[in-house]
């Protein structure tokens, strides 16, 4: 029970699959008191029975690319909860056309889109966040690996992960004084509803498998279990990092 006593607010549930979803369920097993938040009305439909199975309230609307609901979410959720111990971003989108083919060809637009959603928003969520963490607490983003290699199709995400990486480091270090601590989680490939717009999601869990020292793919209650671990104390010396839990794929070399 690490986080027995803990008030947290998680964004980004989709459905079952969702790696915010299997982070609900870790960080209720560990005791945390928790608020979800969805991005529009037809999520809120879709979620509200699953959160309901687990015993969690209606969701809040959040959409991140609007300052003002950001704003409006964390003032019901100051109103609601007064303080908070966590928050949990996993929120990420791009156009569809910039997940295949040659990055190269990326949009203006399409680049703007996938760093304002994937990327600005845990800045302008962690600047409210840090409003509801007076005694301090602990920000967790989700990335992947594709924000330090080339990895085909990922693309555009690719550079809004690096992005994201690097906010989560200045995050960690506006935010230390204040003992809020900011990481991400770097997930190996896990097929959801995002990653299902990524081309070759096949290929990438296959490959994983055979190059990764654990020799198989991750699945979301790892991820989910990581997460709840850096928004716990057990965490409290580990700020601006990213944990990689991906069975190991990182690291690993390759002949060809
Ligand atoms: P998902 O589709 O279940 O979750 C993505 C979430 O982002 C959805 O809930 C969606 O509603 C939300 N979102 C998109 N636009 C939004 C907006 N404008 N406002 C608010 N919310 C918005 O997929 P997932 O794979 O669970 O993704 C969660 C995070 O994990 C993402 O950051 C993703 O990049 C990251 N990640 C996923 C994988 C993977 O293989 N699935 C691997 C590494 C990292």
């Amino acid at each position: 029970m690490i986080l027995k006593g803990k008030k947290g607010v998680i964004f980004g549930v989709a459905n079952k699959n969702s790696l915010a979803w299997a982070i609900a369920q870790s960080a209720q097993e560990q005791g945390a008191e928790l608020t979800l938040c969805v991005a529009n009305e037809r999520f809120r439909q879709k979620v509200t029975p699953l959160a309901a199975s687990i015993g969690l309230g209606e969701p809040l609307i959040c959409d991140v690319t609007s300052d003002e609901s950001i704003q409006s979410t964390f003032k019901v959720l100051g109103s609601r909860l007064g303080e908070i111990d966590f928050m949990v971003h996993a929120i990420a989108f791009a156009n569809r056309e910039d997940l295949q083919g040659r990055f190269v060809d990326t949009s203006r637009l399409g680049y703007h889109v996938a760093q304002d959603i994937s990327s600005y928003s845990l800045c302008a969520m962690a600047k409210e966040a840090e409003k509801m963490m007076p005694q301090g607490g602990s920000i967790v983003t989700l990335s992947y690996i594709g924000a330090k290699r080339a990895i085909p199709g990922y693309n555009v995400m690719g550079v809004a992960k690096a992005s994201l990486e690097a906010s989560v480091r200045y995050l960690a270090a506006d935010l230390g004084p204040s003992k809020i601590r900011v990481n991400a989680v770097s997930a190996g490939p896990v097929k959801t509803l995002s990653s299902s717009a990524v081309s070759g999601l096949k290929e990438k869990l296959d490959l994983h498998i055979g190059v990764c020292p654990l020799r198989r793919n991750i699945t979301q209650k790892e991820v989910g279990d990581a997460t709840a671990f850096l928004a716990s104390d057990l965490a409290s010396g580990v700020t601006g990092d990213v944990l990689y839990v991906d069975c190991g794929y990182h690291i690993a070399g390759r002949w060809d």
